[in-house]
């Protein structure tokens, strides 16, 4: 059904309505939740974002409860053509559709759809103009808090003086560097590099208001909490250190399995206070997006277990082919094999236990 627009705004006319149709989304039709999206001219990497979004049941049940009978909507709004896009790549029979009116959609929020983007950058674009645009602010919440790590900030001056702040994130950036280039790197020792506090000396120093000057200090951050979505991104792409120079990728190699466990990271002691930390907190891997080329031109797809079937997939564009897990783990990165995929982004959800029943006789 088409909608028409009238002064930017929808009609509603007669049949289906979005907000009408029930996604088939954990059932029905959606068979294994694969759909390939089409190739747009250099639009890989919003391709590989929207899949990330598309294959996680926890952020579409939030979205499909978006009611266009609510809601002031135009052509770019992000939400409706969201709901819109994941309409058509439910009910696609061919396995492959395009996703030019999204592409419109980010193209009237001054995002360019054909161009070679960032897939982190674009990532929290999307992530934030849907946040923005939601205007129902319960949906908005659950949205955020679905991706938010929640941090304490704080700088201990020499003098004893400890000053924190809240702060939160919708990913973590992990350092790959200073582990030398060839070396392989694990997972968890670029997150305990990210949470390992850093001196501040020399110009670097810290004004503490207890010293009234500028003082060599020690500076990191702490977690207060977790999300259901954890987003790790492997900073890949290293910025010039001088005029004149490019920015670099870095193909070493990170390893990583398909479950995390973050309970070794530093907790805040105000949430340990409040018993967060206490329970497990297990991730599993669900869909890792992969960069290849280098930092000037590249390509790229995405892999993610179904939560259908528990396979991987790898969706490149409108490709989309059964793999292996030994498969993903080819993305590791080796400086060996330049042009080779290397994981960028790595998605991981919470795993939730289930309490145990309670035993006979109680
Ligand atoms: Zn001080």
């Amino acid at each position: 059904m088409e909608r028409r627009v009238n002064a930017g705004r929808f009609e509603e006319n007669e049949g289906r309505s979005l907000s009408q149709s029930p996604w088939p989304y954990t059932h029905g039709r959606f068979q294994n939740g694969m759909v390939g999206l089409a190739n747009g001219g250099l639009t890989c990497c919003v391709n590989a974002v929207l899949q990330s979004f598309y294959l996680a049941p926890e952020f579409t049940s939030i979205l499909q409860r978006w009611d266009q009978r609510r809601e002031v909507v135009d052509w770019g709004n992000i939400p409706y053509g969201m709901c819109r896009l994941f309409d058509v790549m439910q009910a696609s029979m061919s396995g492959v559709v395009s996703a030019e009116m999204f592409l419109q959609c980010l193209t009237l929020n001054h995002v360019k759809a054909n161009k070679q983007h960032d897939a982190e950058e674009l990532f929290l674009n999307i992530f934030n103009l849907l946040l923005d645009q939601l205007q129902n602010s319960d949906m908005a919440e659950e949205m955020k808090s679905l991706y938010e790590i929640k941090l304490e900030e704080f700088v201990n001056c020499q003098c004893g003086k400890v000053s924190v702040k809240d702060s939160s994130m919708w990913s973590l950036p992990l350092p790959l560097s200073g582990m030398g280039v060839h070396r392989s790197l694990k997972l968890e020792d670029s997150l305990k590099m990210f949470f390992r506090p850093q001196d501040l000396t020399m110009k670097n120093k810290c004004f503490c208001p207890d010293c009234g000057v500028k003082c060599p200090a020690l500076q990191g951050v702490k977690l207060i909490s977790v999300p259901k979505i954890l987003n790790l991104q492997l900073n890949r792409f290293r910025a010039p250190s001088r005029r004149g120079d490019y920015v670099k990728k870095i193909y070493s190699s990170v390893t990583f399995s398909e479950m995390l466990n973050l309970n070794n990271l530093p907790i805040s002691e105000k949430a340990q206070k409040c018993g967060i930390g206490q329970e497990s907190w297990l991730y599993q891997l669900y869909a890792v997006l992969t960069h290849s080329g280098s930092s000037v031109f590249g390509h790229y797809t995405v892999y993610v277990k179904s939560f259908k079937d528990s396979q991987w997939y790898h969706l490149d564009d409108a490709q989309v082919r059964r793999v292996q897990w030994e498969d993903v783990t080819e993305t590791f990165g080796s400086c060996d094999y330049l042009w080779g995929k290397t994981a960028y982004m790595l998605l991981y959800k919470r795993v939730e236990r289930e309490e145990p029943p309670p035993a006979d006789g109680h």
